[in-house]
């Protein structure tokens, strides 16, 4: 019987060693959040800080303390969507508040079930010993110490989780682009800011063009790109097929955002010509950013990783990481290196980056998939609403007329049209020049952080 039990109890202790780590679901949220200016779909502007958000409204702090509402219907469609972020940021911190979630959102994370199977387990044998008086009080003091004692490690023997990267490592893969990006870390992750513009040309070949163009976006503070030092396996990668056609995917080595190579619509975005020669093009924002693996940063990244995953994976190009020619790749777009660590490689075809995310990644689920998104990730700031698609249109030139601006062209009907921007400390200005020669004139307020 008492083989039995220590079998039983052995069983528990090993539900505990071989419980697989759960999704690192808090995310990682900044306390103080990057805000300014929020717009209002009636066109006028409301300044405050972010402070706490509850059913339908957000509070917002302003100078002094003050606090005023804000009624989320009245907010535009961006700026609802950035409150309802940030609501359920603070909501997240709440919840962080309770000691269980603190432990459940540090690094010692145990499936919930297979730890209490493993504590009931324990318990029983224990009782099961007193109960029968099978063995003296010091055995069974020894034995249930030793049963929690084996719970408390079976915390930290998470065999889910590759070794945690280096600072330094990924560091070196961003320092060809510095200063134009900036670095920085702490404990949990890697830290990027960039205005999001890269040092090569960009928007020509555009043949399915928005009528954006690029602008500089705030990449910066709070607002940061934020790459996990210790990735984690995820039990079931999440296919960038279904999921993720909002926000980015993986940051690239000079500050650019690389996201799902489908489009909004889950159309291949290279394939229906809305890509430039460099793999990008414009969101919304006017925010630059790529759809398919820059794999011209080769040229001067060499061996070193292109890019890292918002899982905190690497992204090489055609070469493994010690040059030799590229080995076969799963269907997230990678493999084991011989480090014993897992990397994607960019490909020239789909899904040109990742195909699942072999990491654990936290998401927004405030739109479902595939409209959904991974978090934490910088969030571009659009200063002008949407236009149309110019149908017809192809970009020619994109090329800087003097510090801080640019003048786009495009061709359509064999005729030449242009949209001239510039911006300075107040505001961006933009002329566009049909191709008919019809002139119009638009300026839009820069927005500060405060
Ligand atoms: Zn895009
Ligand atoms: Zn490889």
């Amino acid at each position: 019987m008492k083989t039995f039990l220590l079998v039983i109890l052995l069983i528990g202790i090993h539900c505990s060693f071989s419980s697989k780590a759960v999704a690192h679901n808090g995310g990682h949220y900044h306390q103080q959040d990057e805000l300014g200016t929020w717009l209002l779909a009636s066109g006028k502007t409301v300044h405050g800080n972010f402070f706490m958000g509850k059913d339908n409204t957000i509070v917002l702090e302003q100078t002094g303390g003050k606090l005023i509402t804000v009624p989320l219907d009245q907010l535009t469609e961006q700026d609802r969507e950035l409150a309802i972020l940030k609501m359920q940021r603070f909501n997240e911190l709440n919840r962080a508040a309770t000691l269980f979630v603190k432990i459940k959102s540090s690094a010692f994370i145990v499936n919930k079930n297979w730890l209490l199977l493993g504590i009931l387990i324990s318990l029983v044998c224990s009782y099961g010993y007193w109960y029968r008086k099978a063995v003296p009080n010091r055995y069974l003091t020894t034995i249930t110490l030793s049963s929690f004692l084996v719970l408390v490690v079976s915390f930290v023997g998470q065999s889910n989780r590759p070794p945690k990267t280096s600072a330094a490592f990924i560091d070196s893969a961003f320092a060809p682009y510095k200063p134009a990006v900036q670095t920085s870390w702490d404990s949990a992750y890697f830290h990027v800011a960039s205005t999001g513009l890269p040092n090569h040309e960009m928007m020509v070949g555009i043949k399915s063009w928005q009528q954006q163009v690029p602008l500089p976006q705030n990449y910066t503070g709070n607002n940061q790109w934020s790459i996990p030092l210790q990735p984690e396996y995820a039990a079931n990668p999440i296919s960038t097929k279904t999921n993720f056609m909002r926000g980015a995917v993986a940051l690239a080595v000079n500050g650019v955002p690389i996201f799902n190579a489908l489009n909004n619509r889950g159309d291949d975005a290279f394939l229906v010509g809305e890509l430039d020669q460099w793999g990008g093009h414009c969101g919304k924002g006017d925010d630059y950013h790529y759809h398919v693996a820059p794999l011209h940063l080769e040229t001067l990244s060499g061996w070193m990783p292109i890019a890292f995953a918002l899982d905190g994976f690497a992204v090489y190009a055609s070469k493994e990481p010690d040059g030799t020619a590229m080995k076969p790749l799963d269907e997230c777009h990678g493999h084991v290196g011989s480090n014993g660590i897992y990397h994607y490689h960019g490909t020239i075809n789909y899904p040109y980056v990742i195909g699942a995310m072999k990491g654990k990644v936290a998401t927004d689920e405030s739109k479902p998939a595939p409209e959904n998104q991974i978090v934490p990730q910088a969030f571009a700031r659009p200063v002008r609403p949407p236009l149309t698609p110019m149908r017809g249109a192809v970009i020619t030139d994109l090329k800087a007329t003097a510090n801080n601006a640019y003048s786009l062209t495009y061709q359509m009907d064999k005729k030449l049209g242009y949209v001239n921007y510039s911006w300075d400390a107040n505001n961006y200005h933009f002329t566009f020049i049909d191709i008919n020669g019809n002139e119009r004139k638009e300026t839009y307020p820069r927005r500060k952080q405060q």
